[in-house]
């Protein structure tokens, strides 16, 4: 008897191995948490403290590690996690405006590991030359806006040139909606004004049937909005959702749902077409969030995809809108 629960679980473990080995992934949110991302927002946070302390401080507290000063080591630090669990490229985000140089830097070094989105700030004042540096001197593929956080809907007619260059360089428009909660500006001692006017979903639809070739990603199902990201997904073709993160969201719901319902009802109004795989990694030590992949897999499997549908998921989807 002893024997064949074994053999049962051993099965199972190999059948797991076999699973994630036979798939190419492509992780389409990861954040590039560099020296200077936190050097930036330290000083932002202003006070008396050193920086070199605020670091100590970090580490002591939360046991984050100080990110190497040069962004290639950072870079080299990631490939080691994708080598160890057979991830082909990442998608790195820089996650200040300030911070695109870092990401930057990282891609030029192993353009075949990496992608680069940068993060744009709406108010900036050239913001028509930021998006051409970023893109023409940067080599960005993506941007990616916080409407919470800058406090201005996507709708707003001041980011009408911002959907004309995405346009014009092709670029994938990455946007956070509900809620918003970036642990690692609160573990820095950030403080944010973020203001959820500005996260419904459907603040979108007005954009994305203005511009039906820009191609728009919305992290976590909604974050929270599910329910608008479904009317929106429905109505517009060229709305993507990523499945990053632990999507913890679920549990302020006012009904009972898992990430098996998430995934099962998104891909009945997405299709399989339009669902992007991510993580959300971003930190180290703890490096990439295998268990992510590991259940999301386990999920897919679970409802029945073909090989073929999750490999779309998986890498397949994000390669067609980058234009691989
Ligand atoms: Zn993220």
């Amino acid at each position: 008897m002893r024997i064949l629960v074994f053999l049962i679980g051993y099965e199972i473990y190999c059948r797991k191995e076999i699973m994630t080995e036979k798939f190419e992934v492509w992780d389409a949110h990861v954040h590039f948490f560099s020296f200077s991302f936190f050097k930036t927002l330290i000083k932002m946070k202003g006070g008396e403290t050193s920086v070199s302390d605020e670091f100590v401080l970090l580490k002591e507290r939360y046991g984050i590690e100080t990110p190497p000063i040069s962004p290639v080591q950072l870079a080299k630090r990631w490939i080691e996690e994708m080598e160890k669990y057979g991830i082909s490229k990442l998608v790195l985000f820089s996650s200040v405006p300030e911070d695109t140089l870092s990401v930057s830097t990282a891609v030029t070094a192993f353009p075949d590991k990496f992608i680069g989105f940068f993060m744009l700030n709406p108010l900036a004042e050239k913001i028509d030359l930021e998006i051409k540096h970023a893109v023409e001197n940067m080599g960005m593929r993506g941007m990616i806006l916080f409407p919470a956080l800058y406090h201005i809907h996507v709708y707003d007619e001041l980011l009408e040139r911002v959907y004309l260059l995405a346009e014009e360089y092709r670029l994938v428009v990455f946007v956070h909606f509900g809620i918003l909660k970036i642990p690692i500006r609160e573990m820095i001692g950030v403080k944010d004004q973020i203001d959820g006017t500005y996260s419904n979903p459907t603040d979108l639809h007005r954009v994305a049937v203005r511009h039906p070739n820009v191609n728009f990603i919305i992290p976590h199902f909604g974050a929270g909005y599910f329910r608008e990201l479904l009317m929106l997904g429905a109505q517009c073709k060229n709305i993507y959702v990523d499945t990053s993160s632990s999507n913890s969201w679920v549990k302020i719901l006012p009904y009972k749902i898992d990430l098996k319902t998430v995934f099962e009802k998104t891909i009945e109004i997405f299709g399989v077409d339009r669902v992007v795989f991510g993580t959300d990694s971003g930190v180290f030590p703890r490096g990439y969030r295998i268990d992510i992949l590991n259940q999301q897999l386990e999920i897919l499997n679970e409802i029945g995809l073909s090989s073929d549908e999750i490999q779309k998921i998986l890498s397949g989807n994000i390669k067609r809108l980058l234009g691989f």
